[in-house]
């Protein structure tokens, strides 16, 4: 399921799975580090948010 993101480039939207940014040519202009991390960052914040939920409550 493809979804918009912006290019890492020319920040306008692009699909995440296109292999070129359609407005600027760039590759893989939904590979963003900043996004990658963030989604890392979430995760964790899930974990950290699930753990502490799961020793108030048990
Ligand atoms: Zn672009």
């Amino acid at each position: 399921m493809a979804s918009l993101v912006n290019c890492r480039v020319c920040k306008k939207s692009v699909a995440d799975t296109a292999k070129n940014c359609p407005h600027c040519g760039v590759d893989e202009p939904g590979k963003n580090s900043f996004q990658s991390c963030l989604g890392c960052g979430c995760l964790i914040v899930v974990a950290v948010v699930g753990y502490f939920a799961y020793q108030f409550f048990f």
